[in-house]
């Protein structure tokens, strides 16, 4: 059960809800965020919700059947639209795209990658400058200092940020120079980290977890929405299976049932989802016309020489085609009724 309260409601009229709700045999959870406040309720009982229609103070009421409850649809029919500021948004009914490479690698190499988003129209760029690597002995990322020298760069030049934040340390310091927090598939369930991104105020990027079900996606969801920020965009990444032909497998199957239970914005990450370069585009295509809200993919000025993920990276004139033929295909996909 979820309960939005009236802004102007009293203590007095919240203990008089909240012990009603206990009464029926709910545990109640407070919520508040930048946009509301709510009493997220948890239990098993049955009971009539007209039950709570004299209580003052409410604002909405819903019951949610699902286990997550403030991302459901359920609860929240209207897609939920991020606003990044200066006319950038992700949202549903439009289209997205990030771009950039694996790894933030030097003041040249973020220049270049500048000009190109610039002379393509792409208005999210992305990068590492904390790497989860598989070897510790492959390239971490600049840290910090690479993320404030590519913040006063994309700044300039009216680029937003989308960067991986890799522990709870890391939130505070990146804080000024970021647009989105990224969640890495390492990290999805990383709930400490959740929590407190729960408390920033910031947009949060959660990725699906290397052998996470879409279900588990929705829960990390969950754990940010309840600490308090409803900033939030899911990712298809790609998830782990026995096939071992492409670096992971791309689940589109993910984008429609995620759109059909949650009103939060689905993106996808071609890139990892197959890993090999010729192939990235024939995917990032297929996730628009999965439904997909947006694309993340690499680009690098020379990928072979990129310090990460140079095989599944696009050269520039393939991510100007890409960016292209993205947009086209979403003008077909809108030509159609999809959900
Ligand atoms: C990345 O975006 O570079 C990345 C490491 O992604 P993922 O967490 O999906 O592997
Ligand atoms: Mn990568």
């Amino acid at each position: 059960m979820i309960i939005q309260t009236k802004s102007d409601i009293s203590e007095a009229q919240k203990d008089k809800l909240i012990g009603e709700i206990n009464r029926v045999g709910y545990k109640i959870t407070e919520v508040k965020t930048q946009k509301g406040t709510y009493l997220v309720g948890i239990g098993t009982a049955d009971f009539d919700i007209r039950r709570f229609g004299h209580f003052e103070g409410i604002e909405d009421i819903h019951i949610v059947s699902d286990d997550y409850k403030l991302v459901s649809k359920k609860w929240k029919v209207d897609p939920t639209a991020i606003d990044l500021g200066d006319g950038v948004f992700i949202k549903d009914g439009d289209m997205a795209i990030m771009a950039g490479p694996c790894s933030i690698e030097s003041e040249e190499q973020i220049r270049v990658v500048i000009d190109h988003l610039k002379a393509t129209g792409i208005k999210i760029m992305r990068g590492g400058v904390f790497k989860p690597r598989s070897s510790p002995y492959a390239f971490r990322g600049l840290g910090i200092d690479g993320l404030k020298l590519w913040y006063e760069l994309a700044r300039e030049a009216g680029i937003k940020i989308v960067t991986e934040v890799m522990q709870v340390s890391q939130i505070e310091e990146m804080y000024d120079y970021v647009d989105i927090y990224q969640v890495g598939a390492r990290n999805t369930q990383n709930f400490n980290l959740l929590d407190e991104l729960g408390r920033v105020d910031k947009a949060v990027m959660i990725k699906r977890g290397i052998s996470g079900t879409i279900e588990e996606l929705l829960q990390s969801a969950e754990y940010v929405f309840s600490g308090g920020n409803e900033k939030l965009v899911l990712c298809e990444r790609g998830i782990r299976t026995y096939e071992r032909a492409s670096r992971n497998t791309l689940d589109l199957n993910a984008v429609p049932i995620l759109k059909s239970k949650s009103h939060l914005p689905v993106v996808v990450d071609p890139s990892h989802g197959i890993g090999i370069r010729e192939f990235v585009p024939q995917m990032a295509l297929s996730a628009v016309m999965s439904g997909a809200d947006g694309i993340i993919y690499e680009t690098h000025q020379v990928p072979e020489k990129a310090y990460s993920d140079g095989q599944q990276t696009l050269n520039f004139a393939q991510s100007a085609l890409l960016a292209d033929q993205i947009r086209q295909t979403f003008a077909l996909r809108k030509t159609f009724p999809l959900l």
